[in-house]
């Protein structure tokens, strides 16, 4: 069964995401980290983010994996440098290129296979993976995600304000949404889920009973 999470930055996807795939026993995806290897390879090349051709050549050279939650490109773990808000920045802007998208898409059907599994995005349900057992669409006001945002930035011990870090989430949000391909939008049978009232473990307690309901109702 594949499982898709949807939904813009802050709204506690990749945690939900990460708990609801251990809960149920299924892979995860972080679909995200793909962009964003993509994005610190460009930026340690020095290649503009707006260069097609070479980014579409950096995707082809990627060869992202994963291993117990790291990520890998070309065997090298990059776990810690995709987080950076400079990556962060980067990774929004190269995820607007087809080629790029084209290529990330592939890898993404490549590793479901047809295994049991979560994928986490912005457009697993709508166009990576449109025919998904079970899809959600998370959401929360832009101020709560921000709030969020910046209590993970202070544990890291990377302080900033609350105003520009609402600013760059509705700048990244706004560039998500609109973008020609794959923009930002939870496909039509996707569950929405406003996580803003919830906590994180009500979030995930609620996508887990769904899906089991699914696996029952999608038989042995
Ligand atoms: O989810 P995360 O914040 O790690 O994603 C980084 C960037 O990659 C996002 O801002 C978004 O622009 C892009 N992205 C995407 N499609 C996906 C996953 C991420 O366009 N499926």
């Amino acid at each position: 069964m594949i499982v898709t999470i949807d939904g813009p930055a802050g709204t506690g996807k990749s945690t939900a995401a990460r708990s609801v795939a251990q809960a149920v026993g299924f892979e995860y995806l972080d679909t995200g980290a793909m962009y964003r290897v993509v994005a610190l390879l460009a930026l340690e090349a020095g290649v503009e983010v707006t260069s097609a051709a070479d980014l579409s050549q950096i995707t082809q050279r990627a060869s992202i994996s994963f291993d117990s939650g790291r990520t890998l490109t070309a065997g090298r773990d990059v776990s810690a440098l995709i987080r950076t808000l400079e990556v962060t920045e980067a990774a929004s802007l190269v995820a607007q290129h087809p080629e790029v998208r084209d290529a990330l898409v592939q890898e993404q059907r490549r590793f479901a296979g047809t295994r049991d599994i979560v994928c986490e995005g912005r457009d697993q349900g709508t166009v990576v993976f449109p025919h998904a057992e079970c899809k959600f669409f998370l959401t929360a006001d832009a101020r709560i995600r921000t709030q969020r945002r910046l209590q993970e930035l202070d544990a890291q011990n990377k302080p900033t304000d609350f105003d520009s870090l609402l600013q760059q989430i509705e700048e990244r949000d706004r560039r998500d949404a609109e973008r020609a391909i794959a923009p930002l939008r939870p496909a039509e049978d996707a569950l929405v889920l406003d996580t803003g009232p919830l906590s994180p473990e009500d979030v995930v307690e609620q996508m887990v009973a769904i899906i089991r309901e699914r696996q029952v109702q999608s038989g042995p």
